[in-house]
């Protein structure tokens, strides 16, 4: 059992009025928020070590260095990955996404396909579109069902000997469906394809075993689990990390510079060009930390009861819709109400002090299959409650008495 008052204790934000109402924040698959610890992480590192990295024989530069890469292995350690320098950081999920999209370029022909899903966030269909038009390969697209998960029949039938990549996420940020990524990596390797998973929907609610998994790359975002914005990770393995080129060359990238000839330095250095977000980095350490002595499990555990209230009081509505509605499912509730914009019922909530998310969540494919501009979405998070519920549900009943 999670102690709920005490968790929300540690989240300063959760105590602040929004149009004189208190604040219930449902919209964490856009972004968490942020703990104390991790605020006084950021905090700390500017007041007491801010420096630069790895260069430094100065004190301060010692241990923003040992800080740093201290939260590389933690980051090592929670997604269980074999060598930490298969841990690079990045400036988020996109950021990891690009590298490899862009670093594929090279190892793909116009005979070649990449497969992706229905189910994915803009930022895992554009990049792939783009490799594709630079190298001549195909996209093939994994279509969805009604209720919101894959067609892994029709998967079965786009993998063939020239599929070079699948990209799927694990969690969809637009419906919430828990993927069957396990699957999607083991049938991919049968064909000797290589898989990227975009885990952060999923990262905030599941922790990964990439060992398990046993995908060649995991990427996701620092801000979706209690860290920082403008941080995250993508790990890779080994092999296939020194296969790929560089991703932008700079400082810290290099183990020897001339103008002849310049020689890349060892990983995960090779992906790290210029200066990162130290800071960030390091709280994002600390949202691990802070994350796992709660417990995945539990926060699990409890973001499916709050999950199964709140789909049981939407449905007692009338006219309510929702959408994707699978049985393996993260805290998203995705809906509309016969006859009713969802940005007018957003706008009518946040009047009183209920943060949802509009509209196509970056994820337009989903909306064209449905054949709805958008939805409201709600998503929870493990300092969320039923009381804060109750307030959603009231409140959506209100707009829908002010708009039908
Ligand atoms: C949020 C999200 C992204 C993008 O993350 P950024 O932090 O904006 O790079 C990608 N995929 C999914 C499934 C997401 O939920």
């Amino acid at each position: 059992m999670l102690d709920i008052n005490k968790i929300r204790g540690d989240f300063p934000i959760l105590h602040r009025k929004v149009n004189g109402k208190p604040l219930v924040y449902f919209d964490n698959a856009a972004t968490s928020q942020t703990p104390r610890a991790v605020i006084d992480s950021i905090v700390d590192y500017y007041s007491n070590y801010n420096a630069n990295i790895h260069r430094g024989v100065h004190t301060l530069s010692q241990e923003a260095t040992n800080a740093y890469e201290g939260a590389r292995q933690k980051i090592q350690k929670h997604f269980n990955a074999a060598k930490s320098h298969e841990i690079i950081l990045t400036s988020g999920t996109t950021h990891g996404i690009n590298m490899v999209a862009t670093g594929f370029t090279d190892l793909l022909n116009a005979d070649d396909e990449i497969i992706v899903s229905a189910l994915e966030h803009h930022s895992n269909i554009v990049p792939w579109q783009m490799l594709c038009e630079k190298t001549g390969a195909t996209l093939k697209v994994i279509p969805m069902t009604d209720e919101g998960s894959l067609d892994m029949e029709v998967y079965k039938d786009l993998l063939s000997e020239k599929t070079k990549l699948v990209f799927v996420n694990h969690v969809s940020n637009a419906l919430g469906t828990i993927n069957p990524v396990k699957q999607i990596i083991d049938m991919a390797h049968h064909y000797g394809a290589a898989v990227l998973i975009d885990g952060a929907q999923a990262t905030p609610h599941i922790k990964p075993d990439v060992q398990e998994l046993d995908c060649e790359f995991y990427t996701c975002s620092a801000h979706k689990l209690c860290g920082p914005t403008g941080v995250g990770m993508i790990y890779g393995k080994e092999e296939w990390l020194n296969k790929l080129p560089p991703y932008q060359g700079g400082g810290e990238m290099i183990s020897e510079v001339t103008f002849e000839k310049t020689t890349y330095a060892d990983l995960p250095h090779k992906f790290e060009a210029g200066t990162p977000n130290i800071a960030g980095v390091i709280a994002f350490g600390v949202a691990l930390d802070y994350m796992n002595r709660i417990g995945f499990d539990e926060i699990a555990a409890y973001e499916n009861e709050l999950l199964e209230y709140a789909t049981e009081k939407l449905l007692s509505i009338e006219g309510m819709k929702l959408y994707g509605t699978v049985q393996e499912k993260a805290s998203v509730i995705s809906f509309n109400i016969e006859g009713i914009h969802p940005y007018d019922i957003g706008s009518i909530v946040d009047k009183l002090g209920i943060a949802v998310r509009t509209g196509h969540h970056c994820a337009q494919p989903i909306m064209d299959y449905y054949k709805i501009p958008g939805t409201v979405r709600a998503s929870f998070s493990f300092y969320n409650t039923k009381e804060e519920i109750d307030l959603f549900i009231e409140a959506v009943l209100k707009a829908k008495s002010m708009l039908s």
